[in-house]
């Protein structure tokens, strides 16, 4: 659907994937004016098939939008833009078995031809869709982390609170340096003290402690709010752990794990959804958290998560909604 700044939305439709054209100067190309999201339909085993909590991830494109300069999409249409699209693909929505899914990538960009940097009268919504299995080609096995000491994601005032497209081009360089160190993801620090942990490249983290407390970074407008995080912290503290946001020093963090104060590490989003994380690496040393692998607690909350959302487990907190 496009966007117009005389005219608001227009309709909808739905066409067979494949390239489209954009102009040359599109705005998009040259000052990076897009958001996306991220969502997933899972199929349940009497054939319908739902998605989990879309609503948080439609005020998210909001929000993203509100701080690209981009229009909003109503909620309603949002959601509506899922259904319709997974109606029509609904033969590939995979079978639960195995833990697969269709992942939603709804995007919307900035497409007035216009080399200047002002924000464009004109706004693209696309949304496609992939088949989606594992997110780490070995699966649920404990990621090892490099902390840059380099790179920051986002700083203060800037984008690291919206999901845009640039937030990612940011963080490629350090991904790819991760890799180099033999590291399956990066981890970033805040970009101001180089002390506090932010996020990964495309996950929230958190750590268990021993006395039975879930910490996770506080929103400080330089991590992205996930809506993993925030299920998370639900089932957490349903199940008696005490959630604290905080902001988590990174020399306090390591301290914690050396001492055996925190038991286990995890990353979630809703790709990765739950990961172990079993070992973090810096330029000043690397720290096993506890033996290097997959906590009890982390297996356990994945196994509820994925419960809820391919239909296994009772939606007690009413975060499904049915697609088709
Ligand atoms: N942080 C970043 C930078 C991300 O890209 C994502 C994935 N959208 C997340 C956190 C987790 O968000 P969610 O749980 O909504 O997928």
């Amino acid at each position: 659907a496009r966007w117009t700044a005389e005219g608001s939305w227009g309709e909808a439709e739905i066409l067979p994937y494949g390239p489209f054209e954009i102009s040359p100067a599109s705005a998009v190309l040259h000052y990076g004016q897009e958001i996306f999201e991220g969502l997933k339909a899972f199929r349940h085993a009497d054939g319908s098939i739902w998605t989990f909590r879309p609503e948080r991830n439609a005020e998210r494109f909001q929000h993203s939008a509100d701080r690209l300069a981009l229009p909003h999409l109503p909620v309603e249409d949002f959601v509506a833009s899922l259904r319709a699209l997974v109606a029509a693909d609904e033969p590939w929505v995979p079978q639960p078995e195995g833990e697969t899914s269709l992942y939603l990538r709804p995007f919307m960009f900035a497409n007035e031809e216009f080399l200047g940097v002002n924000s464009s009268a004109i706004a693209d919504y696309y949304l496609i869709a992939s088949p989606a299995g594992a997110y780490f080609p070995r699966g649920v096995q404990p990621l090892v982390v490099w902390v840059t000491d380099e790179y920051a994601r986002a700083g203060a005032g800037g984008t690291g609170d919206a999901k845009c497209g640039g937030n990612y081009a940011s963080s490629l360089l350090a991904k790819k340096q991760a890799a180099a160190q033999g590291a399956d993801e990066v981890m970033f620090l805040d970009s101001e003290s180089h002390t506090f942990v932010d996020e990964l490249s495309g996950m929230n983290v958190f750590a268990i402690t021993k006395d039975g407390r879930i910490l996770t970074p506080s929103l400080t407008g330089s991590i992205l709010e996930g809506v993993t995080r925030n299920s998370i912290l639900r089932l957490a503290e349903d199940r008696g752990l005490e959630p604290v946001e905080q902001r988590l020093d990174f020399a306090e963090l390591t301290s914690q794990i050396a001492a055996g104060e925190i038991t286990e590490m995890f990353a979630a989003g809703t790709a990765a959804v739950i990961t172990p994380i079993g070992e973090l690496r810096a330029h000043g040393g690397s720290w096993t958290v506890a033996d290097g692998g997959s906590g009890e607690t982390t297996l356990s909350l994945r196994e509820e998560l994925t419960g809820i959302q391919y239909g296994r487990v009772p939606d007690r907190h009413g975060w499904l909604t049915r697609l088709v």
